[in-house]
């Protein structure tokens, strides 16, 4: 079993996997390592990925799979659950070590960090078992899904009114529910009474279901809702717990003075603070989508593939004996 590659991959999702295919197509030698859990698991289909619009999102991972195996890519189910780096005198400047949950461990010259990110969710009862299914978070992922239907908005955080109105653009049956009165303004309720939404004030008890289908909210006070879909918002926390060896920054991730999770800074290559580690998709960006998340792999790939060039002209720069003409 090969044991050393040019680089490994850490995790198999459209980032990993991405960054894999023009690896492979680089004729890099690569192994890519994935746990299976993909952030939009529990969803039917992944939208607005052009050419697959609506796949499920297991069935694109073995496409992709399918795709980097023809390259010459290995790729292998597990968990990476260490990582360590060590610094070198060669033009690598540093070589890493990785441990899978198998207990085999595999070294590599760079590393891709494609982790994904975990969604952590509202602490509201029955909300998790409805979450990517009666439950959504994106309108651009789930809105047409729900269009016209009788939409409930949790609002949690400052950007709870405009995640409400842009549901709003989806369906007209749009309910605010609102816990804490100081997420929404007095500019924010004129906005709502000026596109018709429904204000509750009231905290969201439990998530109502019936037979696995989302069909309302329970309020504090006992009411039942009626509802078809509710939107939420989840924090979104990049899995790196398996990383913590390389000493890699996490930044939290705020928006209007809300901390809505955590990112692995990169620079624009897809660069980590530490010389080697790369990373793309949702770990180092919790917002972007498949597509997105697609793109930032091929972009990190590439980078990395140049990063390696460089590495092997100085290689072979410095194995040409000394006063021999170099051309
Ligand atoms: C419910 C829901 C629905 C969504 N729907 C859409 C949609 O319709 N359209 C859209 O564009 N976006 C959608 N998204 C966003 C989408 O999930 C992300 O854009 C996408 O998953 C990011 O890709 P990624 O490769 O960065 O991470 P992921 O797809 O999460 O892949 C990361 C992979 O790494 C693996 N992994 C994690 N840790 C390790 C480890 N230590 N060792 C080995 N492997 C590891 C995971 O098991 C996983 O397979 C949705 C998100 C959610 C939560």
């Amino acid at each position: 079993m090969q044991n050393h590659f040019d680089v490994v991959v850490i995790g198999g999702g459209p980032a990993g996997l991405s960054a894999a295919l023009i690896l492979g197509r680089s004729r890099r030698s690569v192994l890519v390592v994935d746990s299976g859990e993909p952030r939009n698991a529990p969803a039917a289909g992944a939208h607005n990925y052009l050419g697959r619009e609506g796949v499920a999102p297991r069935e694109l991972h073995r496409i992709g799979r399918q795709e980097v195996v023809s390259y010459g890519v290995a790729v292998t189910d597990g968990r990476i659950v260490a990582a360590s780096a060590t610094p070198t005198d060669g033009p690598d400047a540093v070589a890493f070590s990785v441990t899978l949950d198998s207990g085999r461990r595999v070294t590599a010259r760079r590393l891709v960090v494609a982790s994904g990110a975990v969604d952590v969710l509202p602490d509201v009862p029955g909300l998790a078992e409805q979450w990517g299914r009666g439950v959504v978070h994106c309108p651009f992922c789930h809105g047409w899904e729900v269009r016209d239907q009788r939409i409930g908005v949790l609002v949690t955080s400052p950007t709870g009114p405009h995640h409400a109105l842009m549901f709003r653009a989806l369906s007209d049956r749009v309910t605010a529910f609102v816990a804490d009165p100081d997420l929404v303004d007095a500019t924010a309720r004129a906005g709502f009474a000026a596109r018709g939404i429904t204000v509750r004030d009231e905290r969201v008890a439990r998530v109502e279901s019936d037979a696995g289908r989302l069909t309302g909210v329970r309020l504090g006070s006992g009411e039942v809702v009626a509802l078809d879909a509710l939107a939420a918002s989840s924090t979104a926390e990049p899995r790196v717990e398996h990383l913590d060896g390389l000493g890699l920054a996490v930044e939290d991730f705020v928006v209007d003075g809300f901390r809505f999770g955590g990112t692995l800074p990169v620079d624009g290559t897809g660069q980590t603070s530490v010389r080697g580690v790369y990373a793309a998709g949702n770990v180092t960006t919790p917002m972007a989508t498949v597509i997105a998340s697609a793109a930032a792999g091929t972009q990190t790939g590439a980078a990395v593939h140049g990063d390696l060039v460089r590495a092997d002209l100085a290689a072979a720069l410095a194995a040409v004996p000394a006063g021999q003409p170099t051309r």
